[in-house]
């Protein structure tokens, strides 16, 4: 999901979901491409401090209602953020991927490259979406010696 752009792919993201163009919203768009894993919005707040609470909660919001990123639960339960695959539209998401929840590093990773099998639910149950969990240790903390 590491798809990295450059900041005039962002002002074309925001233009092609017809938002205005604001440094606020460039930097969150470019901070949560670099990442590989999803993004709270206290992790936002540290990073961007000169960005007030409420400006961070309403791109959030209107990121995700475009379209452009989907919400997450980490362990604790806090919401997350990650960028959505290409297939999502505006009130419409389809990000039914795996999401893996690293119980060391507490991290959320999207997981695109995995092929999911199609549910079949009992009679009458007809869902509109998915989202799967998966909780266990990533690749980086594997990595890294026990403490
Ligand atoms: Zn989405
Ligand atoms: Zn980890
Ligand atoms: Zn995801």
């Amino acid at each position: 999901m590491t798809q990295v752009k450059n900041t005039f792919q962002f002002e074309d993201m925001l233009k092609k979901h017809h938002l205005k163009k604001t440094a606020p919203r460039l930097r969150v768009l470019s901070m949560m491409y670099s990442k590989t894993t999803a993004t709270s919005q206290p992790d936002l707040e540290n990073v961007m401090h000169d960005i007030d609470r409420v400006t961070l909660y309403r791109i959030l919001n209107i990121f995700e209602e475009k379209g452009i990123i989907h919400k997450v639960f980490d362990l604790n339960g806090t919401a997350n953020y990650a960028v959505c695959s290409s297939g999502c539209q505006e009130n419409h998401h389809h990000d039914e991927h795996l999401h893996f929840n690293c119980t060391r590093c507490k991290n959320v990773y999207c997981i695109n490259d995995l092929y999911l099998p199609g549910l079949t639910l009992p009679e009458g149950f007809k869902a509109e979406s998915f989202t799967l969990y998966a909780n266990g240790i990533c690749p980086k903390c594997e990595k890294k010696p026990h403490h």
